[in-house]
């Protein structure tokens, strides 16, 4: 859907794909950060033992969803069999027991939406992340996992988007801009979206896996090696692909009306979710449907202020790609606002 005329890409616009291909590949985490990623999820899971012998740990996020940078964080899921102890409480009583077990900077963070113990592991000196019972995030991790080895663009754009977010300040949702989950979402929706499609709509095909979390079932079409050649046709580069998700951030997208699904593999409207209209702190004013929690919108955080911000960042990329002489550097210039 082109809604504001379109434009075209500079000629000569594959000649950077090189460059940010290189600099894909320096962002994939080493071996060395996976063992140690390894040592810190076996020490994590002794200290659990003692205390709850029949848990099971699940990692999400970035560290089992393949879209992990040497910069990310270690997300770990502690299922257990809840009795009359509230979530809140459990999570006070994990942090005890990782306090005394030298872990350092252990926090319980209980009032946001998921809560969770956040602590800083001095070994390896990664920080991580564990909340309790949250199977959405293991079944939506398994999903992005799933949708990264259809086509390797997809891999390779987001884990570009994420970096850039992070230098120019727009991936930090305590201060109203997204979290690194929505912009890998936004790539997914994005790349479904492109004509030849690089990705087809998993949640739309005849489901292979179910989760039941909650009440809610979340199924898909799974088999993903019947698909690894699906985006074939499309010959689009990494470098094309980066300006166009720019440019359609920027310019294209219709904020007032447009809500992205990877559910549906398509543009829907606020207006079918019901979400015209601020409740509470959800103002909706950019629309990332999570694909499980569908009631969930990830640019709740997002107010008036931080859009302006976050759509100003996507037109200097997508003018920076457009113009500049050396947009592989001049991208990524790290920024605050
Ligand atoms: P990074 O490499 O920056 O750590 P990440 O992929 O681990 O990126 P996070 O934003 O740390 O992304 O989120 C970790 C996981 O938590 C996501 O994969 C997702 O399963 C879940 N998650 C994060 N934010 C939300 C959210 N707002 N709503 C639902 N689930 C979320
Ligand atoms: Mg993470």
């Amino acid at each position: 859907k082109m809604r504001r005329g379109w434009i075209e890409c500079r000629h000569d616009i594959d000649s950077f794909a090189p460059d940010l291909l290189s600099l894909y590949e320096s962002l994939k985490p080493s071996e060395e950060h996976k063992s140690k990623q390894t040592q810190l999820i076996d020490s994590l899971a002794k200290s659990l033992s003692k205390e709850w012998p029949n848990a099971r740990l699940h990692l999400y996020g970035s560290c089992a969803n393949s879209f992990g940078t040497s910069h990310s964080d270690v997300d770990v899921c502690l299922e257990i069999e809840i009795g009359t102890e509230s979530t809140v409480e459990i999570l006070q009583r994990l942090a005890d027991i990782l306090h005394g077990d030298n872990f350092d900077d252990v926090e319980a963070i209980t009032s946001a939406r998921v809560p969770i113990v956040r602590m800083l592991d001095p070994g390896s000196g990664f920080s991580c992340d564990i909340c309790i019972n949250n199977l959405f995030a293991v079944a939506n991790t398994k999903l992005l996992k799933d949708y990264a080895q259809i086509d390797g663009r997809l891999l390779q754009l987001a884990s570009i988007v994420k970096h850039w977010a992070k230098l120019r300040g727009v991936n930090e949702t305590y201060r109203g801009t997204l979290s690194s989950y929505a912009y890998v979402l936004m790539c997914i929706s994005f790349l479904q979206l492109r004509e030849p499609k690089i990705l087809p709509c998993l949640q739309a095909m005849d489901p292979t896996y179910i989760m039941v979390v909650d009440d809610t079932k979340c199924t898909y079409f799974d088999d993903i090696h019947q698909l690894h050649d699906f985006g074939a046709e499309n010959k689009e580069s990494i470098a094309e692909l980066l300006w166009a998700f720019f440019h359609y951030w920027a310019f294209q997208h219709d904020y007032r009306k447009d809500v992205i699904s990877i559910r549906m593999g398509k543009i829907i409207s606020k207006k079918e979710k019901d979400w015209t209209t601020r409740v509470g702190n959800d103002r909706h004013l950019m629309c990332i449907e999570d694909p499980f929690e569908i009631s969930h919108d990830l640019g709740r955080v997002v107010d008036r202020q931080t859009i302006r911000i976050i759509i100003e960042e996507f037109e200097r990329a997508a003018d920076v790609l457009q113009h500049d002489n050396d947009p592989c550097v001049t991208l990524f210039k790290p920024y605050n606002y």
